[in-house]
């Protein structure tokens, strides 16, 4: 974990408590500064340590000048250069602030993969929950990111659209994933954390998250309805109720009938117990 920033610029996703705490207000962490954990890393290397894989941190650091990611990349490439992958967050917003040359510049100095929190398809609720982008500049992003060789690793959250718009951001989200076509999709499971805005809004009675039946129904229509060339999609975050891992789309029917089962039965005891899911 290589930290290039500080917070997060967006920092207004109603969800979120990542980076809530003023003292991680969103900031460019000093090159001299990353350069300076990357020699200390390389000193790790030389004393036998191989390190494959370094991750940017802090949330959406694609949004860092081009120029800026370019060193940090070339001295990292220079310093350890075992390194195969180099990832980072970004969203569709920071993707899209890159042209296509930046992108391209970015994949030849070792930016293997953007992990791309894009939580829904349903643009009424990416507008509830602020997420600065809408459901087309995910696609396009998608593209822009596929056209450059860079591998794409999306997320979207279950319940995210409350019980209201559980149906309607299902099949939207599905709709989304079959546009972007990632090689891999995470689908995580939301939990509403105290002060955040999403919190407030559920204290006011204006959200409530669905059950679990609901969240499950939801994981459902997601892998019934979306189209993928290849994909490995995990539904096995700590958040969720039921871990499922599937190579989609040659496991779609193992995954449904697995779904369809619990659903069924409605048996709690085939869920992960809540004192056990996390964030
Ligand atoms: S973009 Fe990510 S880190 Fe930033 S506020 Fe939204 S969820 Fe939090």
């Amino acid at each position: 974990m290589l930290q290039v920033s500080l917070g997060c610029s967006h920092n207004k996703c109603t969800y979120c408590a990542m980076y809530d705490d003023p003292a991680q207000k969103f900031r460019i962490k000093p090159l001299d500064e990353v350069c300076s954990d990357i020699d200390e890393a390389a000193g790790y290397a030389a004393r036998g340590i191989v390190v494959r894989r370094v991750f940017l941190c802090d949330g959406d650091a694609l949004i860092l000048p081009t120029e800026h990611l370019l060193a940090v990349l070339a001295h990292l490439r220079e310093r350890i250069p075992t390194v195969r992958r180099v990832g980072i967050y970004g969203d569709a917003r920071s993707i899209l602030r890159k042209d296509p040359a930046d992108l391209a510049r970015l994949r030849k100095l070792g930016l293997g993969i953007v992990y791309h929190g894009a939580e829904s398809g349903d643009d009424e609720v990416l507008r509830r929950i602020v997420k600065g982008s809408t459901a087309a500049e995910a696609v396009k992003a998608a593209e822009r990111l596929r056209d450059a060789g860079i591998r794409h690793s999306v997320m979207v959250m279950l319940g995210i659209g409350g019980a209201e718009r559980s149906a309607a951001h299902a099949r939207a989200t599905a709709e989304l994933l079959t546009a972007m076509d990632p090689p891999f999709v995470g689908a995580l499971t939301t939990t509403v954390v105290p002060g955040t805005p999403l919190a407030s809004q559920q204290a006011a009675g204006e959200f409530r998250l669905p059950d679990q039946w609901g969240l499950l129904t939801e994981l459902r229509t997601i892998i019934a309805d979306s189209r993928f060339t290849r994909c490995r999609f995990h539904a096995n975050h700590a958040s969720n109720y039921l871990p499922l891992s599937l190579n989609l789309p040659a496991d779609r029917a193992v995954g449904l009938a697995q779904l369809d089962q619990v659903l069924r039965d409605r048996d709690l005891g085939a869920l992960r117990p809540e004192h056990w899911r996390g964030l």
